[in-house]
């Protein structure tokens, strides 16, 4: 059987008003136009490992897709196949490693700057 489509909700990090608890506020759903409430987890837990995979708080789920939580805007609605979705956080990861090696590189040029040793970083690869 095929895997169902996977449709990325945007949601954002709140603290509940009783307890302290983190919730996952998804504020307008792109599949039924509703406001969503998702647990985050107990305060003392990373709410980030609540992301991704959640069951759909629609009032008619539709049937072909699952709904996946995520913090970037930019994705908010995409609707991807399966397969679509490890493409995509090997994209994002590909992001994430470029602009941390562009950080590491202003921070070795400051130091060089100030007249600090720094070992040449060309060809250390983050990953
Ligand atoms: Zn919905």
């Amino acid at each position: 059987m095929a895997h169902p489509d996977i449709v990325l909700q945007y949601a954002e990090l709140r603290r509940s008003r009783r307890g302290g608890n983190w919730l996952w506020i998804i504020p307008k759903c792109s599949l039924c136009k509703e406001r969503h409430m998702h647990g985050g987890g107990a305060a003392s837990d990373d709410p980030r490992h609540l992301l991704s995979d959640r069951v759909p708080h629609c009032r008619n789920v539709p049937k072909d897709v699952k709904v996946w939580l995520i913090e970037d805007p930019e994705f908010h609605g995409l609707r991807l196949r399966h397969e679509e979705v490890m493409e995509l956080a090997m994209a994002m990861h590909a992001r994430w490693v470029r602009q941390l090696e562009e950080r590491m590189a202003q921070c070795a040029a400051e130091l060089r700057r100030r007249g600090v040793p720094v070992p040449d970083l060309e060809g250390i690869s983050v990953i």
